[in-house]
């Protein structure tokens, strides 16, 4: 019934990539005879998912939305999805993105755009807005996106569905295709917040390969799901509801505000200076990671392959020339420029610096209060073509969602409420560092 739905309205949405059918069905069938026998293993026995197509799932297309890894079938799964599958879900397919990962807004993907499904004039957000825009169509019950600076919670706020980036090394990246290494997480986008707690708890831990993910920190978001909040200190930072937030989306969030006081909670405004340099920060440091990790698209072990080159050199030139969009070339541009040599002291250590203050800034917020609260978005979805010529505008609407990436800290995003237009509204809940728990136990009272 899924691959019926996805076959009458992705046309129009562009949430999949590629869909899985032949096998996707092949494989409920073999779970259906499992059942007939009674045997039913799996948290996620029959539960159709859906992912972004960064992450590498072996001999099913991986491309990254872009051209330069069109034909590449990896050869093994991410850690992620041995996780998933032990589960015994059935993979609907692979989700539309911003090339790359880069972008919030899905219109850099080089195949097509995606759409939301809330107003399809709009944008689904990005980098993960297939993934948001496909559990948001009903097409599937959960999906993994990658939030490097928002990717999963930003288009889970323009899509109103539920995201969560993780801790900085609760799930391992080994098998999601680097953009920043030192800020991507992957991430799951559910319907609601019991959904997500599970398929975090799913994908949480490390199976060795990736040296930054924590092998055995608990995860055990469920238990106590729905405990009581009264004691709970939540912290509001004047700067998260002020100049440059939309009135309705501050309205919001002082709405949902009252909500968490009258279900026991106390809410203070507190600040948080360095707030308004997180996004030069953040594209000072995820630029110049980029660069360095998309150096490995050279046109001869993988990927695309520029024809007609005479020299090793212009095979390089031809390959990158080709193989990249343009978003994705000022990237590695800004990054390369950032890392170089008189501009490094200047741009990339400063860089490195505010992380370091944001970092204590909020590390100090922590030893007073449980949760950070505010909106995970300035404005609801835009609409398609509105930003699409003024990337600037796009990475300033980054401003609420970095401070999570660069401090590594856990943050979920859950529908609030509807603007005037009747598009979604995100609330962003941001917790210490290993304090998903907390997060998921807030947001659960809150829907
Ligand atoms: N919008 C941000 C960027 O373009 C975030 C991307 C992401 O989290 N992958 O870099």
């Amino acid at each position: 019934a899924l691959f019926e739905r996805i076959e009458a309205s992705d046309e129009t949405i562009g949430s999949f990539l590629f869909v899985n059918k032949e096998e996707g069905l092949k494989r409920a069938e073999e779970l259906d005879r499992l059942q007939a026998e009674d045997r039913m293993d799996g948290a996620l026995f029959g539960i159709p998912m859906g992912i972004k197509d960064n992450i590498c799932t072996k001999d099913i297309l991986t491309t990254c939305a872009s051209r330069m890894l069109e034909d590449f079938n990896p050869v093994y799964d991410a850690t992620v999805m041995d996780k998933l599958n032990e589960e015994n879900p059935v993979m609907m397919g692979k989700q539309n993105m911003d090339e790359f990962a880069m972008g919030g807004s899905t219109e850099n993907s080089y195949f097509k755009p995606a759409r939301n499904p809330w107003d399809t004039k709009a944008v689904p957000g990005g980098s993960s807005g297939g993934s948001a825009a496909a559990v948001a169509a009903g097409y599937v019950p959960f999906s993994l996106g990658s939030d490097t600076g928002g990717s999963v919670r930003q288009p889970s706020a323009f899509c109103g569905v539920v995201g969560m980036k993780p801790t900085y090394g609760r799930v391992s990246r080994y098998g999601l295709v680097a953009f920043a290494s030192s800020l991507d997480q992957i991430g799951p986008i559910t319907r609601n917040v019991r959904d997500n707690a599970k398929i975090l708890e799913i994908i949480s831990g490390s199976h060795g390969k990736d040296s930054t993910s924590m092998p055995g920190v608990e995860a055990e978001f469920l238990e106590g799901i729905d405990r009581d909040l009264s004691g709970m200190k939540i912290a509001l930072p004047k700067e998260f509801i002020g100049e440059g937030i939309d009135d309705e989306v501050s309205a919001s969030v002082r709405r949902s505000a009252e909500i968490f006081e009258s279900l026991g909670a106390t809410v203070e405004e507190v600040s948080i200076p360095h707030t308004k340099y997180g996004v030069s920060a953040y594209y000072l440091i995820a630029s110049s990671e980029a660069s360095a990790n998309l150096a490995r698209f050279d046109g001869i072990r993988y990927g695309y392959k520029a024809e007609g080159a005479q020299t090793l050199e212009e095979h390089y030139k031809k390959t990158r020339s080709e193989g990249f969009g343009s978003e994705v070339k000022r990237r590695i541009l800004l990054g390369t420029f950032v890392l170089s040599a008189g501009h490094y002291d200047q741009h990339y250590i400063r860089a490195q610096k505010l992380r370091s203050l944001l970092e204590g800034e909020m590390k100090q917020l922590f030893s007073e209060y449980d949760l950070i609260i505010g909106p995970t978005t300035p404005t609801a979805a835009y609409d398609i073509g509105e930003k699409s010529d003024d990337s600037l505008q796009m990475y300033k609407d980054d401003i609420l969602t970095v401070p999570a990436n660069l401090t590594g800290m856990p943050a979920l995003s859950i529908p609030s409420g509807l603007s005037r237009d009747g598009r979604p509204i995100g609330l962003q809940l941001i917790g210490n560092h290993f304090d998903e728990k907390k997060i998921y136990n807030a947001a659960f009272k809150f829907e």
